[in-house]
């Protein structure tokens, strides 16, 4: 039987939000399409994970589990990939849509006659064949693609673009994978993992609520503000351009059309316009709340909530009264 494989992305042994959510994708596919429901685990640590990827309908785990496969960058990952698509019959795989599974698929698309389509929001099978929803030209225009036929298809999903929820499946049968890496897949090797300083916040592209500030801010002690604001949340902290480009937060953390796509269950707006291409980046996000004292600011056209105010009297407010309730 054919499978839809996902590629689990990981940390110290848990799967990453964004696999579980891979994992619907794939249980809701499989069910129209006839495939079965695998995953592929390159690392060492999936011993703890083997309940929540059985809870998620994996059938079958294709683990690489060695050292190496974090020891070197982008090539080790493909030729692992390469590997299952030897010992398996695979109809398509969905991987998490970061810049280095993008660089991944991409690089195994060419050695195996693939197509890739990358930031999906929505993932359906039409006429047996799996469509994918997603926004171009900076969220003006939605397109719905498909891989050409015979080609093997690879799909990057965007993180929250679908629901974690369980299946009911027992512990995935094991399958050990046997990888034999090329000369130039160890050529460059990682020496040292650095931890970003706010690592302690979650990653505003898997973050259930967003708290992003922008040029109204006035300077980058306002930043704070935001920080304060996310930690009473459990949030992560993002930032419009003109924030960035002006130094007060660190422009990894940039959200929109050149920065990081975003589609939290939350999203809150302080001093953001909400320029195009800003929107381009969190106009996805199920709920958007703007505070913003220009009333005829673009952001309120997309925002669920508005606030019109001064983000220095609303925020701090509104961080007592979150405190208030969760103390
Ligand atoms: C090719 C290209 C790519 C780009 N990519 C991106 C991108 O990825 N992400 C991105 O964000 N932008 C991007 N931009 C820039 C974008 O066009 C806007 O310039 C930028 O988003 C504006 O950021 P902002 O909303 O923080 O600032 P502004 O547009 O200056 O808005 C500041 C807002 O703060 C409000 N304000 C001021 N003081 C207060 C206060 N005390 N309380 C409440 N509200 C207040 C103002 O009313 C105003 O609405 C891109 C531009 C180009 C040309």
């Amino acid at each position: 039987m054919s499978c839809l494989l996902v590629l689990i992305d990981h940390a110290e042994g848990t799967p990453r939000k964004v696999s579980l959510q891979m994992l619907t994708a794939a249980r809701r596919l499989a069910a129209e399409t006839g495939d079965s429901v695998a995953a592929a685990w390159f690392g060492e640590d999936a011993d703890d994970a083997m309940e929540a990827l059985g809870a998620g309908g994996v059938e079958t785990l294709y683990w690489w589990d060695d050292p190496d496969a974090d020891a070197y960058v982008t090539l080790p990952k493909v030729e692992a990939l390469e590997a299952v698509l030897d010992t398996a019959d695979v109809s398509a795989i969905l991987f998490a849509s970061s810049n280095h599974t993008k660089d991944v698929a991409a690089r195994l698309a060419i050695r195996r006659d693939g197509g890739v389509i990358t930031d999906v929001t929505d993932l359906a099978v039409e006429d047996g064949t799996i469509v994918a929803t997603k926004e171009v030209f900076g969220g003006a225009t939605i397109t719905q693609s498909k891989v050409a036929d015979g080609k093997l298809a690879l799909f990057g999903v965007s993180p929250n673009a679908f629901p974690v929820e369980e299946g009911d499946g027992g512990e995935p049968e094991v399958v050990d994978l046997d990888v034999e890496l090329s000369e130039s897949a160890t050529a460059a090797r990682v020496t040292d993992v650095e931890k970003e300083a706010s690592a302690d916040r979650p990653d505003i592209g898997e973050a259930a609520i967003v708290v992003a500030g922008g040029r109204g801010l006035g300077s980058e002690d306002g930043f704070e503000l935001m920080e304060e604001l996310a930690d009473v949340l459990g949030a992560g902290v993002g930032a419009s351009r003109a924030a960035t480009d002006a130094g007060w937060y660190p422009h990894r953390y940039q959200i929109g059309q050149t920065g990081r796509t975003i589609s939290p269950m939350l999203y809150i707006g302080s001093g953001i316009s909400g320029a195009i291409q800003h929107r381009a980046g969190m106009q996805t996000s199920q709920n958007i709340v703007a505070i913003n004292k220009d009333a005829e600011a673009p952001i309120f056209q997309i925002a669920d909530f508005g606030i019109v105010g001064d983000l220095y009297d609303v925020v701090p407010a509104l961080v007592e009264e979150l405190r208030a309730r969760t103390d």
